[in-house]
């Protein structure tokens, strides 16, 4: 498969997820608080570089490869204490402010990672196979009575998407990219890197 063909690939997984996502919040009226960003401030994310080639596509079309390439190393600062560099880890699409100054939002969402689609609204499984649904605490503490009328129908065989089938669809598309999962500005980095690269030289065909 071709690099265009494997970003056409992963985006109709995305859709297929989004499609599973939007019927299970229908189903169980869960869904994220307004406004909130904050499983995107943790520095802890870790991505695989197949999630990112639709972002990377989107950005070499627009000419912003560079300007996140940047972004993502001006990440990294030296602490003068210890002379050490140091990095936030935060995802590099995340903005921590809106336009009022109260919270973040991530600044280019058409073109978001998979672990970005699934958190919150899908499901792992136990060792018995019973699917146990994956979401934040903001959204246990704020929908306490739908999360848990949601896990209860889920128990009852209710519909989810499961986490595990949507990374075997991306390994299907390529195993290398898919599998190996790196901090998510790493992740946004090498993709941008690949996605460069391959059109330049493409283009000079
Ligand atoms: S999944 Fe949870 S933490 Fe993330 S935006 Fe939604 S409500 Fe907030
Ligand atoms: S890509 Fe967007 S949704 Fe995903 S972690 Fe970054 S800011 Fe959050």
């Amino acid at each position: 498969m071709e690099l265009g063909e494997k970003i056409q690939a992963v985006k109709a997984v995305f859709d297929i997820l989004d499609t599973e996502i939007a019927l299970f919040q229908e189903n169980t009226k869960l869904g994220c608080k307004s406004g909130c960003g904050e499983c995107c401030k943790k520095p802890t994310i870790e991505a695989t570089i197949l999630e990112f080639l639709p972002l990377a596509f989107y950005l070499h079309k627009e000419n912003l490869v560079e300007v996140f390439l940047d972004k993502i190393k001006n990440k990294n600062v030296l602490d003068n204490t210890n002379n050490e560099v140091i990095n936030d880890g935060i995802c590099v699409l995340f903005a921590p402010f809106l336009p009022n100054g109260k919270t973040g939002y991530c600044t280019i969402y058409e073109h978001r990672g998979l672990i970005c689609r699934l958190f919150g609204f899908s499901a792992t499984t136990d060792k018995n196979g019973q699917k146990l649904l994956a979401t934040c605490r903001i959204i246990k503490e704020n929908y306490t009575e739908d999360y848990e009328k949601a896990v209860e129908s889920i128990k009852n065989g209710a519909f989810i998407p499961l986490i595990r089938d949507f990374y075997y669809k991306m390994y299907a598309i390529d195993l290398n990219l898919g599998e190996g999962r790196l901090p998510i500005n790493e992740a946004i980095k090498r993709a941008l890197e690949l996605v460069d690269t391959y059109f330049y030289y493409a283009n000079q065909e």
